[in-house]
Order: C-alpha cells, then structure tokens, then sequence
C-alpha cells in the first residue's frame, strides 16, 4: 500500500485528520470532488473582501481545547455575531433578549416582558412542546412567533412549524437581557485571513488531488491506502440501496454592489414568508471591512435532490432511523470510518467537526 490513509473529502473533519495523522509519521492521499479544499468553509477573496462561498460561518465555541487548536491556524477578530431580524419595515434583534421584546411591545423590564408572554400562550396550555411552533410558542409567546419564527422556519425548512421537531429553535439563545450576542459561547470570532487559509495550513505537507470523486473511482483509489476516511453522504456511499436520506440545500445569489456599505450589518434575516430568500449577508462586515465596494449574498432555502449541494440534514423520525441502518451498517465496515457532518447526518458546527475528529485521531492513530 502506497498511503496509510485514503481520506474522502478536503472539509475541515479531512484536513484534521490528516494534519494529526502527518505528525505522527502517517501518511495521507486526500481526495476532493470539487475544485477547491476546504469544503463549506471556504472563503475566497473578492477586492480585498473575503466572501463566505457556502454560508456565512462563525466560530464559536466553548471548549477551550478546540479554540486553542484553532488558533495554531490562525488569528480571530473580535466579531461577535448579532443579527437582525426585519419583518416588513420593522428591524428587531436577534437572538431574542430585551431589545427584541421591548421593541416589539414598548416594554421596558424583564417582568413586562414574562407577563406578555405568558399572557399570550396561558389558553394554550403547552405542558411538553411536541413540536417547533409549540416549543417556539412557549419561549417567547405569540406576537414573537408570528412575526419572526414562523415565515423564517418554514422558508429555511419547506414545512410547516407543526411537523419540525422542537429542538431546531432550542439552539437560539433566548434572553431576559439587553445582549445582542447571538451566542453563549465563551469564544467567538471570524479568522483574519479567511478559512480557506485555516484549512491549507492543516493540509501542509500532504498530498491533495482535486476535482476527484472518491465514489467515482473507488476501486482504483481504495486500493492506494490501508483504511479510508470518509467524510461525504453516508447513503451515497451505499448507493442509497435502504433509502436516500433527506437534506435542506441553499441557493446563494451573490453580487458585488458599487457601494460601501448595503445594509448596516454582517447578517439580516427576512422573516415574512412572502419575501423569498432566508437572509442577506453582507461579507465585509464580519471583518470591519472599509473597501469602496460591498459583495452581498441572499440565500434561498430549498429542498435537496440528488447532485445539489447537502447543506442541513432533516433530523426528523423518519431520517433519523434510516439514518440508523445505514450507520449500522457503517459499524461493520473493518477499513472504512465515517466521519464530518455528512458521513454522521448531523448538524454539527465547526467546533464540533474539530473535536469529533480529534477524538477519532485519539482512537485511531
Ligand atoms: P464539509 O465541509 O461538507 O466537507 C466535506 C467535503 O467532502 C466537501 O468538500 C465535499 O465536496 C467532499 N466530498 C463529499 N463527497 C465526496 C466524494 N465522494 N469524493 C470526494 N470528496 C467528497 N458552523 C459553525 O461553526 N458556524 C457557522 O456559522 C456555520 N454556518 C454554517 C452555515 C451553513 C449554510 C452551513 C451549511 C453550515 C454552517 N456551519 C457552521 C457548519 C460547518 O459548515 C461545518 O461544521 C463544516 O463545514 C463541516 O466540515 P466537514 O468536513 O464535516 O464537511
Ligand atoms: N430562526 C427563526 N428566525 C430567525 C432565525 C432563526 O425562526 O430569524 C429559527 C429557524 O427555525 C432556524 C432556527 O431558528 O432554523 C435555527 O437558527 P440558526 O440561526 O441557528 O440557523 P442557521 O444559521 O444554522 O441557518
């Protein structure tokens, strides 16, 4: 065998991997399917701005290991992510604290405020949300829901809030404060230079062929390494033979406008269901930027089909169990890992993808 690891994928779970596996004397081919590393981090750099390609990404963490690693890669900003939320011409912000709620009702303390909401839901008598209107209901009361929950859900999850389950909306802060910080993590920032640089420093040293689908030439490539890491769909790698599991994709309709600066902000959401993309971006802000121009994003939430980008997996009941077929199977695979956010079906931030797959190296080299 030519290489100790075959790694599928140059995201940021591949380019952990085989940056620990290097320092232990392995040896590593990565394989990329698109034209660049880096997967849905990258950036790339457009007049002086760095634009986030697949999404806007923050780091935030709280696990003071996973931030040390980071920054061996790069150095972070003081960026501190605060939304705002517009709903036809009225600005909130986000995540839901003191400013939102006396915005929205003229309030001023954090009793006013309890009392709204629970005089909004006390008919409702929701003991256990089952579901994400119920859960978003009891947080944050009526008037909340209405006009920034709901059109934003079912824009972003093409259903309706009765049939997504609660926990989606239990990851926003929710706070009787006046703090905007759209995290409670203890670190947060945006890395100067941009990601993509993170992932090329990881990468150092190891041999990376791009534009190749590991699936694709599977039988020439599995026979080049000992074991396989692979970080791409885990129903994909089976060929979908118990099912195709589903997925949320975004469309991002990208622009560089003549101006300096668009909309005041880093990130405003579009909460009315009748305005058709999600949110806007607007890139220089996350890193204070000052150039003459400005490069803005809207992203358009749609579903997933077969060749589009997977962006969110549909942890439903239905995906979460043929998940669990398929990773069964994964379990009785001797030279092939799953890893990274596709090759687990799960939602996983930045800061997770590093500490999963550090956890991995601890096991594996
Ligand atoms: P990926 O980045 O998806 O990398 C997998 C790589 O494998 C890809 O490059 C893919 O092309 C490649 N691949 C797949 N199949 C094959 C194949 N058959 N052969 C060869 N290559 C293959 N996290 C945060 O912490 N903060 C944020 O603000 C944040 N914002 C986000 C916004 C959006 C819109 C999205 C979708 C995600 C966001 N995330 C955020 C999550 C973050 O993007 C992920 O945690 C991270 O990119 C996962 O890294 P990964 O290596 O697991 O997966
Ligand atoms: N959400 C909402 N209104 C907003 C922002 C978020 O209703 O203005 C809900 C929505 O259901 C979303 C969830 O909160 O899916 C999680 O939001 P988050 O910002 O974490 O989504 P992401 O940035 O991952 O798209």
């Amino acid at each position: 065998m030519k290489y100790d690891y075959l790694i599928a994928g140059a995201g940021l779970f591949g380019a952990v991997f085989a940056h620990e596996a290097k320092k232990k004397g392995k040896t590593c081919l990565v394989v990329e399917k698109r034209e660049h590393i880096a997967g849905n981090i990258y950036t790339e750099e457009v007049h002086g701005i760095q634009v986030h390609r697949y999404g806007a990404h923050i780091f935030h963490t709280s696990d003071k290991k996973v931030w040390e690693y980071v920054n061996q890669f790069a150095e972070f900003n003081q960026y501190i992510n605060s939304p705002i939320a517009r709903y036809r011409d009225e600005l909130y912000n986000l995540p839901f604290n003191m400013n939102t709620f006396s915005k929205m009702w003229g309030i001023v303390t954090p009793e006013e405020a309890r009392k709204i909401i629970a005089d909004q839901i006390a008919d409702l008598q929701i003991t256990e949300p089952q579901n994400l209107e119920e859960q978003a209901l009891s947080l944050v009361g009526r008037d909340v829901y209405e006009k920034l929950i709901k059109g934003y859900t079912e824009k972003q999850w093409g259903r309706d809030c009765r049939d997504l389950p609660a926990f989606i909306i239990k990851r926003l802060p929710l706070r009787f404060t006046y703090d905007n910080n759209y995290f409670n993590d203890r670190y947060q920032g945006i890395p100067m230079g941009g990601y993509t640089r993170i992932v090329e420093k990881l990468l150092e040293g190891t041999e990376v062929r791009l534009n190749t689908d590991y699936l694709a030439h599977r039988g020439e490539l599995d026979g080049l390494a000992d074991k396989v890491i692979y970080t791409g769909m885990i129903d994909q790698f089976y060929d979908y033979c118990l099912g195709v599991l589903e997925y949320r994709s975004v469309r991002f309709e990208t622009e560089e406008l003549e101006q300096e600066n668009y909309q005041g902000n880093a990130v405003v959401n579009y909460t009315e269901r009748e305005v058709p993309y999600t949110r806007i971006i607007e890139h220089k802000h996350f890193e204070f930027g000052e150039q003459p121009t400005t490069i803005i994003s809207r992203e358009y939430s749609s579903e997933w089909k077969k060749g589009d980008e997977p962006y969110y997996p549909v942890n439903n009941e239905k995906n979460d169990s043929l998940y669990g077929e398929y990773k069964a199977k994964a379990e009785n695979e001797s030279r092939v890992i799953f890893g990274g956010r596709l090759g687990s079906y799960r939602y996983y931030d930045m800061d997770k993808v590093i500490a999963s797959a550090l956890e991995l190296c601890e096991r594996e080299l």
